[in-house]
């Protein structure tokens, strides 16, 4: 039964409007899609999971941590160990995340002054935008060009007038796969009055990093996440950049951030760092022959993508939408995203799984558009 209009709902209902503020009661929660049942390429996870016999193994030291203990307050080995293995130069620090995620949010936190406003190109990851609106700072996406890469020239004329604390470039883009020109990041890092925030989260599949850059740069910022590598469900992001810089971010971190399970897990895991460089070789292969089969599939735009995802335009006659739920009904997830922006209009996002998903993915999607053409 509905409680609309009961005087607990009409109390509930001026509570939230006087103790809320406007910006989070505007907000949607952040959705993800149902997927059981289905071939999960939405969301761009590593599809192949880890070894049995490493599993079993990471299992065995898991069982010796002791989970009535908060996480170590000296961490400094760990994040040595880590930036090691990742390939961070001497003289840069960096600072651990539950996830890149939580690491966006602090970084904006930290640089949310009165009138601050954080910068990106647009349409890319949506918690840049998130993250500027719940910490008060005006948000500036400057669009991409119309061939979805990302437009120099307007982004540093914006910076100039803007003046933002915080620019975040995805890197390779989220949604798009664009992989920036050095040239470009170098035009942004000059024109930048603030902190410029590469955003690495692909870095596996491009091959292509600033890391090694951060000595020569001081307001670079290098974000990095062990996610799209496969370890999603660990939640751990982190990071690196002069040390003065990383300081500031570290005092906006709660303390223990990143759980005692997680922090063996890595551990662990980086000591097999081959696995996962080795499977994310493979789903670079897989890519090149996504591409090639969903281009072939006819008046199909696939987008050249540095990351484990492509992003495709359907042809006009088609609708995401319909293209989306008739994947669905064949068993394939992937993401609508011609919501997001305009320049995305009749584009779907589609992650790169395993070979045999791959190919399940390639008959699903002619499957559904043969089948729309006899309707
Ligand atoms: C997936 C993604 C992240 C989020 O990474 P987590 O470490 O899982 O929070 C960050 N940035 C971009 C561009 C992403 O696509």
């Amino acid at each position: 039964m509905s409680q609309a209009g009961t005087p607990v709902q009409q109390a509930l209902d001026t509570l939230m409007h006087r103790v809320f503020r406007a910006e989070v009661l505007d907000m949607h929660a952040y959705v993800v899609a149902p997927a059981e049942g289905l071939i999960k390429l939405d969301a761009m996870e590593n599809p192949f999971g880890l070894p049995t016999d490493l599993a079993t193994a990471l299992a065995e030291r898991l069982a010796g941590i002791g989970l009535n203990r908060y996480p170590p307050g000296d961490l400094s080995g760990f994040r040595a160990r880590l930036g090691k293995a990742f390939g961070m130069p001497a003289g840069v620090a960096l600072t651990l995340g539950n996830g890149s995620d939580e690491l966006i949010h602090l970084l904006t936190q930290a640089c949310a002054r009165p009138g601050a406003c954080v910068l990106s190109a647009w349409p890319s990851f949506t918690m840049y935008r998130l993250s500027s609106v719940l910490n008060g700072c005006r948000f500036i996406g400057v669009p991409l060009g119309q061939d979805l890469r990302l437009d120099v020239d307007a982004m540093v004329q914006t910076i100039q007038a803007q003046q933002p604390a915080l620019v975040f470039l995805s890197y390779p883009n989220n949604p798009t796969g664009d992989l920036p020109d050095t040239s470009a990041i170098h035009r942004i890092l000059s024109a930048a009055p603030g902190l410029v925030v590469v955003d690495e989260a692909y870095q596996p599949f491009a091959r292509s990093t600033w890391i090694d850059q951060l000595p020569k740069h001081p307001n670079l910022l290098v974000l990095r996440t062990v996610s799209k590598l496969g370890l999603a469900g660990l939640r751990l992001g982190y990071l690196c950049g002069a040390p003065q810089l990383v300081a500031q971010i570290d005092k906006v971190r709660p303390p223990y951030n990143v759980n005692v399970l997680t922090l063996a897990a890595i551990d662990f895991l980086l000591d097999h760092l081959d696995v996962f460089e080795e499977q994310a070789a493979q789903i670079c292969l897989e890519r090149t022959r996504l591409a090639t089969h969903l281009g072939s599939l006819g008046g199909i735009t696939v987008y050249p993508s540095s990351a484990n995802f492509l992003l495709i335009r359907l042809p006009p006659e088609r609708h995401a939408s319909t293209v989306l739920s008739g994947m669905r009904n064949r068993g394939v997830l992937v993401k609508d995203v011609s919501a997001m922006h305009p320049l995305l209009h009749n584009c779907l996002r589609i992650t790169v799984g395993t070979p045999q998903e791959n190919d399940a993915l390639i008959t699903a999607l002619r499957a559904t558009i043969v089948s729309d053409n006899s309707n």
